[in-house]
């Protein structure tokens, strides 16, 4: 077991009343009943996927929506300039389903980037086809870019994405480290009986291209609802998987509200050289919930206050309907108020979500 710990989960009470003296309009930003702000937006851009992640999607079956049912281009550009100008937003991350599936993707990124202030964009991404798109959309303002990549091996990556692919992917990655996107961080989520012994092999692959891993805590959000809490591999069980070939200092650079724990990497066999860092993501054991500052927007224009939401507000019909932006901004605030403590994942009472995480937004 490791002797590196993560610190204490807090969890805030309400400090007003949201019955009592709330309104709309009190504050020109995002604002929930726990005073978090949120100034982060997620939007999915697409629930449609090239890759079939068994911790994420159903083997066969999907249905996706229609193409009318999804915000257009001049739709999302108008979100996110609402979330700029009324609530302050400052980080927008486009996600999906697959974001790179969406033909017009480089002009939804210049359209942002063409706002004022101008947000600081990013993307999640499998990566496939990013070798030919890379340089476009750093043209056209892509300032981040994460990659989803759990294994450097052919065989596991067809067992969890059930697609041969693993090619397609790192030749994406390769194509994004050379349209010069940097950095390059790789998102990876680890199964047991699976994956979780590549850990360190994955690790290594990634410090010698100067790629920067995350581990991210597997969450309740497949679709097959198979998650059990007493199997998933943990940030602990991650440590002690790490620890026999690397030591790991914490990263004492302020975190800023982000959800990974960062950590100072080095091999046991030369332990004064860093070679780059590691985040863990313990989304389950260790939730970060009272500092989030999240909005999300799935595909079809409804807010999700956090991804374990039961409830979704629809702002594209009132958009479609003619709502000017104060009206939209309104029913934004209003969901977003309602936002919740905490996820409740450790909590004997939660319930898993209906959607998966590729038609929310991971
Ligand atoms: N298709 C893109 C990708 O895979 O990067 C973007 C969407 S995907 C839903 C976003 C992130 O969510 C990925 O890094 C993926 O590994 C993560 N993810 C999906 N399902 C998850 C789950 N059940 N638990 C934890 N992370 C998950
Ligand atoms: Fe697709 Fe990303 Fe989900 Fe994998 S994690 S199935 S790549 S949306």
């Amino acid at each position: 077991m490791s002797t590196i710990g993560l610190p204490m989960p807090v969890l805030r009470t309400p400090t007003l009343d949201p019955g009592d003296g709330f309104t709309a309009h009190d504050e020109n930003s995002l604002l929930d009943q726990y005073d978090r702000r949120a100034r982060d937006l997620r939007i999915s851009l697409t629930d449609f996927c090239n890759l079939r992640c068994t911790y994420c999607m159903p083997a066969e079956g999907v249905e996706f929506m229609s193409r009318d049912a999804a915000m257009t281009r001049e739709e999302i550009v108008r979100f996110v300039r609402i979330a700029v100008e009324k609530f302050g937003v400052d980080q927008v991350r486009f996600t999906g389903g697959e974001p790179l599936t969406r033909k017009d993707i480089n002009e939804i990124i210049s359209g942002v980037a063409a706002l004022e202030p101008r947000p600081n964009i990013a993307l999640t991404t499998n990566a496939i086809g990013l070798d030919k798109r890379a340089a476009k959309l750093k043209a056209a303002g892509l300032d981040r870019i994460n990659v989803s990549l759990d294994t450097v091996d052919p065989e596991t990556f067809e067992t969890m994405a059930r697609r041969p692919f693993l090619h397609r992917v790192l030749e994406g990655i390769d194509g994004a480290q050379e349209a010069g996107l940097d950095p390059v961080k790789i998102n990876a989520v680890l199964l047991p009986g699976v994956n979780d012994h590549q850990a360190p092999d994955l690790l290594q692959w990634c410090l010698d291209r100067g790629l920067s891993l995350r581990f991210i805590e597997q969450m309740p959000l497949d679709a097959g609802h198979s998650w059990d809490r007493g199997e998933m591999i943990t940030a602990a069980d991650i440590f002690a998987l790490l620890e026999p070939r690397f030591v790991l200092t914490p990263d004492s650079a302020p975190r800023n509200g982000a959800p990974a724990e960062k950590f100072l990497v080095a091999d046991r066999r030369d332990p004064g050289t860093v070679l780059g860092t590691v985040g863990i993501i313990a989304s389950v054991t260790r939730p970060f919930c009272a500092d989030c500052t999240r909005t999300r927007l799935t595909a079809e224009g409804r807010v999700r206050t956090c991804l374990f939401s039961h409830t979704e507000v629809d702002l594209l019909t009132a958009m479609r309907r003619g709502a000017d932006d104060e009206a939209i901004a309104d029913l934004w605030k209003g969901a977003h108020w309602k936002k919740l403590a905490g996820h409740g994942m450790d909590t004997d009472d939660f319930v898993q979500p209906q959607r998966p995480m590729s038609a929310i937004g991971g």
